[in-house]
């Protein structure tokens, strides 16, 4: 059977692997303790935070379809949040999520949809994946201290651009149109409390300031009931302060949303923020992924389309379906 090295466990990667499996052997790498990437979710022993997507839209039937299991089995829901949004400091919308057109979350966790896709496929925990070769038309990979990952057919890189650059050998083709891709940073405040905070909305849009996002964590589906905000900054703001003092990012961030929304939220006994910088890119089109039939490699992640799970999701579907037509891979294993 081909040997398919997936480099990334986030939603294009999953996505890929699931098409891809039982048609090759597949392995994926994975440099974090968990799979999810961007869509994870963060818990402490009190409270829970998905610290990066926060929700996600369906548009295309080919999402709806592989997201239906798991809204049958539950491990996705809707989330019928309360949403506002604040200009000047003003609520100045108010709209309650519709029905026909849901806005989803992974249930208990943004994180359960990931850990859900990876149940049955071979997933590599705690390996970064630092370089790539060709020896006797495989693929050699290799970790950070130069440890071999085995070999393979096929390589399919998942991370953001910014990163595969560091990875990739410079002789594909594809490697210098990456460079055309630049990501944005965010940071993600959160905040956990001991009492209910009495706030008008699960979920604020926040505009002309440098918080972007609140979202009362635990109204979502199957939470923790603890009370939690979460809090994204805007990417602007983060790309500037990127490098700065992380308890200072903390207060500025904390004080400003508390200004925003009229409640002192100093008294959370929960304070923690996470830099995401690498964490979206605005709209485009073109290609939604690069993939090479002579060195046998690919590449795809949400950055070619949007930074938006439904994107991660078309990416990975589009570059697998592709590479099993071109491998013309036939019968899938067992069937
Ligand atoms: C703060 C924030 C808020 C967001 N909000 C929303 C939202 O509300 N709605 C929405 O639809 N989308 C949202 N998104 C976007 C959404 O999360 C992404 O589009 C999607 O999760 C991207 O999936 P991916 O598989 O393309 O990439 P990723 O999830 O980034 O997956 C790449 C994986 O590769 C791993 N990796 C990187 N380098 C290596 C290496 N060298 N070796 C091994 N592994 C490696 C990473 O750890 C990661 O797990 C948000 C993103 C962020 C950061």
């Amino acid at each position: 059977m081909t040997s398919i090295a997936i480099i990334g466990a986030g939603l294009s990667g999953l996505t890929a692997a699931k098409i891809l499996e039982g048609y090759a052997n597949i392995t994926i790498f994975e440099k974090s303790r968990g799979v999810s990437g961007r869509m994870s979710t963060r818990r402490s022993e009190a409270y829970s935070f998905d610290h990066g997507a926060q929700y996600f839209k369906v548009k295309s039937d080919e999402f709806k379809e592989f997201i239906t299991p798991m809204i049958l089995d539950g491990t996705i829901k809707t989330w019928d949040a309360r949403l506002v949004e604040f200009k000047n400091r003003q609520l100045t919308e108010r709209q309650k999520w519709k029905q026909s057109d849901p806005y989803y979350v992974g249930v208990p966790g943004m994180n359960s949809i990931a850990k859900h896709l990876a149940k049955d496929l071979s997933v590599c925990l705690n390996v970064c994946v630092k370089t790539l070769k060709k020896n006797n038309n495989k693929w050699q990979l290799k970790d950070g201290s130069d440890k071999p990952l085995g070999e393979y057919d096929w390589v399919i890189s998942t991370i953001p651009p910014e990163q595969a650059l560091k990875v990739l050998p410079e002789s594909i083709p594809f490697v210098e149109k990456i460079s055309d891709f630049k990501m944005k940073s965010c940071f993600a405040l959160m905040l956990g409390f001991k009492k209910i905070l009495p706030l008008e909305f699960d979920a604020a849009v926040v505009h002309g300031e440098d918080i972007s996002w609140i979202s009362v964590d635990n109204s979502k589906p199957g939470r923790n009931k603890n009370f939690s905000l979460l809090v994204h900054s805007t990417n602007q703001w983060a790309d500037e302060h990127f490098e700065d003092n992380r308890e200072q990012l903390i207060e500025l961030l904390r004080n400003q949303t508390s200004k925003v929304i009229n409640c002192d939220l100093n008294n959370a006994t929960h304070q923690v923020i996470h830099g995401w910088r690498y964490a979206n890119i605005e709209k485009r089109s073109g290609e939604t992924h690069y993939l090479d039939n002579n060195q046998n490699i690919a590449v795809c992640g949400d950055w070619f389309i949007q930074g938006r799970v439904e994107s991660a999701f078309i990416s990975g579907f589009e570059m697998a379906t592709n590479l099993l037509n071109s491998l013309n891979l036939g019968e899938k294993n067992g069937e």
